[in-house]
């Protein structure tokens, strides 16, 4: 028997989750306090990937991100793969070296072969690593198309009204207040991103956050130029379908560790413009600055699972681009007794208590 499921958020995690859970036979009902994809999902750079990760188990989490994305075949995402050439000489060879010993698939091209590839390079690097399996999700188009996919099977997305409080009698959730009343459910699903904790404090639940604000820049709309996410020294880099390019200000955007934006944005992304205009010899403008604190859990990785109260399950996480489609597959499973998840054993919320 389906459970009356709310869930708390409508970015890319929420909708993910939204269509698996209405699909395994649940009622579903997804409620934003905005828009959807109001939050980071609105302003993140998109990329889909396992080459960046923090250990072992996190690399097969993310590995099985990019199947899971496959196996949905949405319109929005594409497999363009990425160039990698941020670091030169002994980290170049030992990042190729383990990736190559996880079994990621990598290509290691010179000169000549990156050139072919990426003619718009003003100076190709003596070496790159191609990432073949890496994608992008236009992530507002593709959570809205997990929204749409969810209501057709009779899902609801209530929007524009914010979650006051998760209610709870006797250690059960029973369901949310909203600021335009009660919602009743057998399950609430917490994919608040950075609201989260404020959410889950008043039931005993802590989850301590970094403070991790991410910056993205986006230019004019230029001819087709870049085939790849192009991640060179100091600046991440891919062209939109549109013909904008899109890039956060920040090297290692996904690997950031500070906790405040270093100087104005408007500075920041001054800066990161003119490495993008050098890295592919023409001018540039910019026409666009975002910003948006990323969802980053205290030590950096996931937060999945049940918390607190029966009937409480949360999802938190930077990378929710690269996960969101085998968290969607995930979290529909363990609610829909399929057992826990081996995958999701590292990230449960209790490693907090
Ligand atoms: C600059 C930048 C670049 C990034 N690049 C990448 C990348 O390349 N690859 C990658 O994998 N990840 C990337 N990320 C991270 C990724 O975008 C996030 O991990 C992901 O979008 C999180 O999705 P979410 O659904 O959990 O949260 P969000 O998108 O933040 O959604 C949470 C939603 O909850 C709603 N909400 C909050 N409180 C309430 C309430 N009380 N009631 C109702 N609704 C509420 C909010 O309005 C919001 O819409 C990037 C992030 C940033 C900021």
């Amino acid at each position: 028997m389906g459970q009356r499921i709310v869930i708390i958020g409508a970015g890319i995690i929420g909708a993910a989750a939204a269509f698996r859970l209405q699909q395994a036979g649940h009622e579903v009902t997804v409620i934003e306090a905005g828009a959807p994809c109001g939050g980071a999902t609105g302003r993140s750079f998109g990329w889909i990937n396992a080459s960046f990760h923090h250990d072992a188990a996190h690399f097969a989490l993310r590995a099985e991100g990019i199947a899971a994305w496959r196996r949905l075949g949405l319109p929005g995402v594409s497999w363009p793969g990425c160039l990698w050439f941020e670091e030169e000489g002994e980290g170049f060879t030992s990042f190729r070296n383990h990736l190559t010993a996880m079994g990621y698939p990598v290509d290691e091209l010179d000169r000549d072969a990156v050139a072919a590839l990426e003619p718009a390079l003003a100076t190709p690097p003596a070496r790159a690593l191609r990432f073949p399996a890496e994608g992008v999700a236009e992530a507002v188009q593709v959570a809205g198309e997990l929204l749409a996919r969810a209501a057709a099977l009779g899902g609801r997305v209530l929007s524009g009204l914010a979650v006051q409080a998760i209610a709870e009698r006797v250690g059960r959730v029973t369901g949310v207040v909203t600021d335009a009343g009660a919602i009743g459910a057998d399950a609430v699903l917490v994919c608040a991103g950075t609201a989260t904790p404020g959410l889950i404090g008043p039931l005993g639940v802590a989850l301590p956050m970094l403070n991790r604000p991410g910056l993205l820049l986006s230019t004019q709309a230029l001819p087709p130029l870049l085939s790849y996410i192009v991640v060179a020294p100091e600046q991440e880099l891919r062209q939109l379908p549109d013909g904008r390019l899109l890039a956060p200000t920040s090297p290692n955007h996904q690997g950031d560790e500070s906790d405040t934006l270093t100087d104005s944005a408007e500075a920041l992304a001054e800066t990161a413009r003119a490495r993008i205009a050098a890295l592919i010899g023409r001018e540039v403008r910019l026409t666009g600055i975002t910003l948006a604190h990323r969802p980053v859990p205290g030590d950096g990785l996931p937060v999945v699972g049940a918390a607190g109260p029966d009937g409480l399950y949360l999802a938190v996480m930077h990378s929710g681009v690269t996960l969101a489609a085998i968290m969607g597959e995930m979290i529909a499973a363990e609610l829909t007794n399929g057992g826990p998840q081996a995958l999701l054993a590292p990230y449960r919320p209790a490693r907090f208590a």
